[in-house]
């Protein structure tokens, strides 16, 4: 069976990524409106009201902003720790009761043919995770809004088939900002801030030495970051560590505002 991963939105202005493995449909955050995440759902031939779940890794809004409407919309439970419930329940407006469940990080569950793992990341939000999807032996791991690539983020997600990790912004085009004020920059350079192109190359690099084969750069920032200057900062640290992209690990960068390509792994990857 095949394993498939597709970011429809990535970065500050909205998040959603949708993977599917056997009849099992998930959604991991839902940052965009209730219409634009139903096109995106549509535009690569997903029913919306046939989503299974939806997962949500913290309360910012570029993750929420039409979860409560798609929830209601299609009828969908939604995951998030209780932290995270707390911090977003209003938010999400009136969520009734059966559509609410609970995750905790380092609890495993099944969702269908899906086995979901959350892993905590440290990032300034009540209890922020990140999430492992298994399908069979294949698994998928998703990791922004982390401040530093922490160990405990380094064990729960090592030898996933396919990870997007963030890889956020060049720290000298944020120092040189003008239109960001010292206190958004040390946010954002902080340890629960967002990770850097750099950090994430060093991390991406562990996690390939690990067996990952297809990586997804993620959330980048629009304004002190390029897709170009994310891809180049990866790609130079694996050419260095003789790994070349393209033949031994697939790179791609996640679009922000368009629906990225579709990722199909098979058991073989
Ligand atoms: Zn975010
Ligand atoms: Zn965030």
């Amino acid at each position: 069976m095949e394993m498939y991963f597709c970011p429809l939105f990535s970065g500050s202005s909205g998040n959603a990524l949708f993977c599917q493995y056997g009849n099992t449909r998930i959604l991991i955050d839902a940052g965009r409106t209730g219409k634009q995440l139903d096109e995106a759902l549509m535009s690569i031939g997903v029913d919306p009201s046939t989503l299974d779940a939806l997962l949500i890794t913290h309360e910012h809004s570029d993750h929420i902003d039409g979860a409560g409407v798609m929830a209601r919309r299609h009828h969908i439970p939604v995951y998030a720790t209780q932290e995270t419930w707390e911090a977003m329940e209003k938010k999400l407006k009136k969520m009734p009761g059966d559509l609410i469940r609970t995750v905790q990080s380092g609890k495993s569950f099944w969702l269908g043919d899906i086995g979901v793992e959350p892993f905590s990341i440290p990032h300034d939000a009540a209890d922020p995770v990140g999430y492992r999807l298994w399908g069979g032996q294949m698994s998928v791991s998703t990791a922004t809004d982390l401040g530093v690539f922490t160990e405990n983020v380094y064990s729960a997600i090592r030898g996933s088939t396919l990870v997007l990790l963030e890889s956020n912004h060049d720290p000298e085009l944020l120092r040189a900002n003008p239109r960001y004020n010292a206190q958004l920059k040390a946010r954002i350079l902080g340890d629960h801030g967002h990770l850097s192109n750099a950090a994430c190359a060093e991390a991406l690099l562990r996690l390939i030495g690990a067996g990952t084969k297809h990586v997804v750069l993620g959330h980048l920032s629009p304004e002190n970051n390029t897709p170009t200057l994310a891809r180049n900062v990866s790609e130079t640290a694996m050419i260095r560590e003789d790994i070349r992209p393209g033949r031994d690990v697939e790179l791609q960068v996640a679009l922000r505002d368009e629906v990225s390509s579709i990722f199909r792994l098979k058991e073989t990857d």
